[in-house]
């Protein structure tokens, strides 16, 4: 479920005649869909509306109360230091930039989807993917709603990360590829959660001012400091990386670069 927020043609406010911004999801038009106007300072949901305030009042005291919980444990609220989020929403070599292709677009680049959609860490599927606890009853992911509420809270950001990265971290299974670290955030359970820890970084083998692709096979998972090393020329991470983006020319060449 990733939000995507723009502006669009005809997409104007209601109320004063100002472009809106908008807020969709990438993938679906189940979820609700909203505009947004900053002169008027209101959100509109489609199909609903213009949302009124103060409506919070009117809800039982339980969901108050989990509202709280969820606005209290936002996880990292004073340590989050990066602008947009702890991946790269770009990968800079030297001076060129490029924003990441989203699901979409991947796919009517290369003509197939990305997959890695789910990533669940676990050994053991009964066991709940929060606190470790066995799970019971029809349970699939977790013992109770309080540890699937910290799960989420815990994997917040990665909303904030495009989902292309994102994915091939999951296909890594936040695991750099040249040294093994672990990247992943670990919770106080000992129970590894698809978040990063804030060390990983998504490579392109094929650099894009090279007009390396977005493709998959062109991505590498690498923990910052490998990733740096890498471009500094440190013979360990050069080997490495280079012997990794060889193989995969070998079978992949023609998805590796954009086709001009
Ligand atoms: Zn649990
Ligand atoms: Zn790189």
């Amino acid at each position: 479920m990733n939000y995507h927020r723009f502006k669009h043609l005809g997409a104007y406010c209601p109320k004063c005649s100002r472009k809106v911004e908008l807020l969709f999801s990438e993938e679906t038009s189940e979820l609700p869909q909203f505009y947004i106007c900053f002169k008027c300072k209101i959100i509109g949901q489609f199909g609903i509306g213009e949302l009124s305030t103060n409506e919070f009042s009117a809800f039982s005291p339980e969901r108050k109360k989990e509202i709280k919980a969820c606005i209290e444990e936002i996880p990292d609220k004073y340590r989050y230091q990066a602008k947009g989020s702890q991946l790269r929403l770009e990968e800079k070599s030297d001076t060129y930039t490029r924003r990441w292709l989203s699901l979409y677009e991947y796919e009517k680049a290369f003509g197939e989807k990305l997959g890695f959609e789910s990533i669940d860490f676990r050994e053991d599927k009964y066991i709940c993917k929060w606190c470790n606890q066995p799970l019971e009853g029809r349970r699939r992911s977790f013992c109770s709603d309080r540890c699937s509420r910290n799960y989420g809270k815990a994997t917040f950001f990665k909303r904030g990360v495009s989902t292309l990265p994102y994915r091939i971290a999951s296909r890594d299974r936040f695991y750099c590829r040249v040294t093994g670290e672990d990247l992943a955030v670990t919770n106080r359970f000992g129970v590894r959660i698809p978040a990063s820890n804030q060390q990983l970084e998504i490579h392109h083998l094929v650099f894009v001012s090279e007009h390396g692709s977005d493709h998959e096979t062109n991505l590498l998972t690498v923990s910052k400091q490998v990733h740096q090393d890498y471009h500094k020329g440190e013979v360990y991470a050069v080997q490495a990386i280079e012997n990794i983006k060889e193989e995969q020319l070998r079978m992949h060449s023609d998805k590796m670069y954009t086709k001009k």
